[in-house]
């Protein structure tokens, strides 16, 4: 089979992947990066009362018609109101009521003078502004109005989300749940980090990238762990792990070499290959397989190719897992300040970093089994299949990882 071009290794992966259906109700205070698993209705209007936007003076607009700096209008303060407080009486002909920020408006007043246009009196104030009915005046449900759907299902939830949730008055919200996955790496050369460093080895730095970064796409990873380049000691993780994730991603061992024995390991499980190979660098030897109707999606070893097959493929299903769209991959134009020359005809992804519509590569190498130049890069440019290379000043594709 020749290698497929990444649209179609996305799309046969992403035709196997279902939206996860179950919802857990969490605590709100633990629910950014939550897809929202219902609509939300308002119970109350928000705010559930008129309040006074600013300090002053809670007053009939009648009352106050031909107010002015010369010939200011005098009215009796009956009483003073703060937030969170309610005024005992109306605000009758000829009468005042000293309002703070965030007070209810009392009965029969129709406006708030600022403070500022009065001479702030206690017993009686002195009016120096005509204000219009409903002026200064915030009403109920100026936010929103009890009833009105205020978020849909599916919705990546944020601070802010958070935050109108609280406003309505819940402590928890129901989500779905996230996404389960395992990781595995595998490799004779690899330690963990915190043991002893033999020689020929090299410590195992796709595990701690590769879990970190599902965190932080939103994935629960329930397993994961390193195997040897052993046919039955990977294939033994892989069985113990099946049925408990909704997906696993392993890393290494996909190659052409001797040890590279993820082929084996899919073939001994019986699991059904689904591509081997594509078009792209870094990443083409990537294999995807279902075993147990669980996807794998086997990355080659490499650091930077793990990590950039982990956004350009493990994303995706992520997304289409958790069914909301605001994981999916977006591409952004902009202008790119260094040239970069193509060795091969694939597309070529390489790390770089976006601010205000200009892209940086960084100094240092691009190759696929170097991690410390992505140190600080937040995307990669996306060079299309072809002979031709980047040009500096050239306007190019970036994806935002
Ligand atoms: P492989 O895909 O197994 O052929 O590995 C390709 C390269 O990536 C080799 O140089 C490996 O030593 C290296 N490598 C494989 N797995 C890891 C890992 N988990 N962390 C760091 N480097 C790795
Ligand atoms: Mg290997």
């Amino acid at each position: 089979m020749s290698s497929l071009i990444l649209k179609q290794a996305q799309e046969l992966l992403l035709e196997r992947v279902e939206r996860i259906e179950e919802t857990e109700e969490i605590a709100l205070l633990d629910g950014v990066g939550r897809v929202l698993a219902k609509d939300v209705l308002a119970g109350h209007d928000q705010p559930p009362f008129p309040r006074s936007p600013l300090d002053g003076y809670a007053v009939r607009s009648e009352d106050i018609k031909q107010a002015s700096r010369e010939c200011p209008v005098r009215l009796t303060v009956t009483e003073e109101t703060d937030a969170g407080h309610v005024s005992k009486g109306k605000v009758k002909e000829g009468t005042a009521v000293r309002i703070m920020t965030g007070a209810p408006i009392p009965e029969g007043a129709d406006c708030i003078v600022r403070q500022e246009d009065t001479d702030y009196g206690e017993e009686t104030v002195e009016i120096y502004e005509a204000v219009k009915a409903f002026e200064n005046y915030c009403f109920a449900g100026e936010d929103y109005k009890a009833g009105t759907r205020i978020m849909k299902r599916n919705l990546r939830l944020g601070p802010v989300e958070i935050g109108i949730l609280a406003s309505l008055g819940s402590e928890k919200v129901r989500v779905y749940r996230k996404p389960r996955v395992a990781v595995l790496t595998t490799g004779d050369e690899l330690v963990l980090p915190g043991r002893e460093l033999e020689e020929g080895k090299i410590y195992d730095s796709n595990l701690y990238a590769a879990v970190t970064r599902l965190k932080a796409l939103g994935a629960e990873v329930v397993r994961y762990g390193h195997t040897r380049d052993d046919t039955k000691e990977t294939a033994e993780w892989l069985k113990e792990t099946v049925g408990k994730t909704d997906l696993i991603i392993t890393t290494g061992g996909v190659s052409v070499g001797k040890k590279d024995m993820m082929h084996q390991v899919l073939e001994y499980l019986g699991g059904e290959r689904i591509f081997w190979k594509i078009a792209i660098k870094p990443g083409m030897p990537t294999l995807c397989g279902q075993y147990k109707g669980t996807l794998l999606i086997c990355l080659s070893g490499n650091p930077f190719g793990a990590a950039v097959n982990l956004e350009l493929l493990v994303r995706p299903v992520l997304s289409k897992l958790l069914g909301s769209r605001e994981l999916d991959l977006k591409r952004i134009p902009a202008v790119s300040e260094n040239g970069f020359p193509k060795g091969s005809r694939v597309s070529r992804y390489v790390r770089a970093y976006y601010e205000d519509g200009r892209v940086r590569i960084p100094k240092g190498s691009n190759a696929s089994g170097v991690l410390s130049s992505m140190c600080g890069c937040n995307c990669l440019i996306e060079i299309p299949a072809g002979p031709e290379g980047l040009e500096r000043g050239e306007t190019v594709w970036v994806i935002l990882i």
